[in-house]
């Protein structure tokens, strides 16, 4: 019986949701585990397990790009607002 461990298959995380363990990629970068990850917009993608648990990774990257847009939008209203 292997020791258990934290279980994060299955769990949210951001835009993350863990749907499995990425053995393949957990073996071409050694002793690193590896989960496979789905993200709300729809992107599956191999994330590193301890970005995941640090908080790191949050999203494929379009969270960033969705806040940025938010940014830049919060920008021109106020540059409209000074004329
Ligand atoms: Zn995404």
């Amino acid at each position: 019986m292997p020791r258990p461990r934290q279980q994060l298959v299955g769990t949210t995380v951001g835009y993350w949701t863990i749907i499995a363990q990425d053995t393949d990629k957990q073996a071409s970068t050694g002793i690193k585990r590896v989960l496979v990850a789905k993200c709300r917009c729809g992107t599956i993608r191999s994330v590193l397990e301890q970005n995941i648990i640090s908080g790191q990774s949050k999203s494929c990257g379009c969270l960033q790009k969705q806040r940025a847009k938010e940014h830049q939008e919060l920008v021109w209203k106020q540059r409209k607002q000074k004329g």
